[in-house]
């Protein structure tokens, strides 16, 4: 009988820090520091230095972060911003919160994130680049194109030496949706060495929510960037648009981040890349003993990637029958997502039926996520693996062309 495992612990994970985080809530409360304040600047001085960005604007969520982004970025209410249909809606709610237009475009078979291909040929054949004002616009809408948000999905990070040299041949701002990639990395050709997911675009947008591979007690987002006015602009934008208590130059949002947040994050921060280690050692356990079956396709990881597996999703053929089959075995799975995003009802206005992205789709049917989290341990993972082995050995697993 194979033990019940979880597709996540936040209990034990939290447990070994606890007298730290309760040190955290004692000061809050001993100074009543619950907004702004030391612990929100230390904490956005240690997030930019992990990220080797020059800024970090903590703020109250992951799609706060990308509202924030965009806005302070310079989308504007009309524009249009390209993404892919395989992320969380966050992604593109936030575009749509910022006023402008979402533009889909599909995802590379083996990395699932933006196909650089399928952004340059929509740009190529849907768009122009006007010679006067340097501004791309849609043939077919006649809407300004100006912004492109990769998401680095599951932990691995997108292609972002091709999506980068579109970009600036298009004049198009890149938003990182790093979400899930806290501290992946992306070999750069271009400038011959690693670079940080978060680092690498205009601005990019990472989530705190607690089961993300940095996880506030609550919600919680940051914004990161090399750009002083993006910077200034985001923190403006998150506390209403003042500058000074009461004195408004926009109109803004409540989107500031907790202290007590901000001092839990500090602390989990500092374990964040031995978390991110074991993750890679358990997604490789994973690789090894999942890697032998044909039905079974387990994650890429492209030679330019450092993927940090916020999630480790697998594809076979028969999935709900793979997931019906491991819960019985007492073994939790989710999909990351089950309904690509241009097939959900908010958006069925765009018009995209069945069949406009067709790898997102096809991938959306044989996906499946298997427990991750770094306290997995060998032998749990050996028996997801025995599980997934004895499911798609006793069929009709096997239906896969
Ligand atoms: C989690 C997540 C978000 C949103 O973050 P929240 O903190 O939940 O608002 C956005 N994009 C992706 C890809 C995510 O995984």
């Amino acid at each position: 009988m194979t033990p019940s495992i979880p597709f996540l612990d936040l209990v034990s994970l939290h447990r070994e820090l606890k007298d730290d985080l309760l040190a955290v809530l004692d000061q809050a409360i001993d100074t009543a520091g619950y907004i702004g304040g030391p612990l929100v600047k230390k904490f956005e001085e240690e997030f930019a230095q992990f990220c080797t960005s020059r800024y970090c604007i903590a703020v109250g969520s992951g799609t706060d972060a990308l509202r924030l982004a965009y806005i302070a970025g310079g989308i504007r209410p009309g524009d249009e911003v390209i993404t892919v249909p395989n992320t969380f809606i966050a992604t593109t709610e936030s575009i749509s919160q910022a006023g402008a237009h979402i533009v889909f475009v599909d995802i590379d078979q083996k990395t699932c994130t933006m196909d650089p291909a399928k952004l340059r040929s929509f740009l190529e054949s849907g768009c122009v680049r006007e010679k006067a004002t340097g501004k791309t616009r849609n043939r077919v809408t006649g809407r300004p194109v100006t912004g492109v948000v990769p998401v680095h999905l599951y932990g691995h990070p997108a292609d972002m030496d091709a999506i980068m040299e579109i970009a600036a041949e298009w004049n198009l701002l890149v938003f990182e949706d790093a979400c899930q990639a806290h501290g992946a990395g992306f070999h750069s050709k271009k400038c011959g060495r690693w670079r940080m997911a978060g680092s690498m675009g205009t601005a990019a947008a990472f989530s705190f929510y607690p089961g993300k591979n940095l996880g506030a007690l609550g919600e919680g987002g940051a914004i990161t960037t090399d750009d002083p006015g993006i910077a200034d602009a985001c923190r403006m934008l998150r506390d209403h648009g003042q500058e000074r208590k009461y004195y408004h130059d926009t109109e803004g949002y409540n989107g500031r981040l907790d202290a007590i947040q901000c001092g839990f994050l500090s602390i989990k921060l500092k374990k964040l890349p031995e978390w991110n280690d074991a993750r890679r050692r358990n997604a490789a356990i994973y690789s090894r003993l999942l890697s032998g079956h044909k039905q079974v396709v387990i994650p890429f990881e492209a030679a330019w990637a450092r993927s940090v597996y916020h999630l480790y999703v697998i594809r076979v053929n028969n999935r709900d029958a793979l997931q019906r089959r491991l819960a019985e075995m007492g073994i939790a799975t989710a999909l990351h997502y089950p309904v690509p995003l241009h097939l959900q009802k908010p958006y069925a206005k765009l018009g995209h039926g069945i069949g406009s992205f067709p790898v997102a789709e096809h991938y959306a049917r044989e996906l499946l996520s298997l427990p991750m989290f770094p306290e997995l341990t060998g032998e749990q993972i050996r028996s997801v693996a025995d599980a997934v082995e004895i499911a798609v050995a006793s069929g009709p697993m096997d239906t896969r062309e």
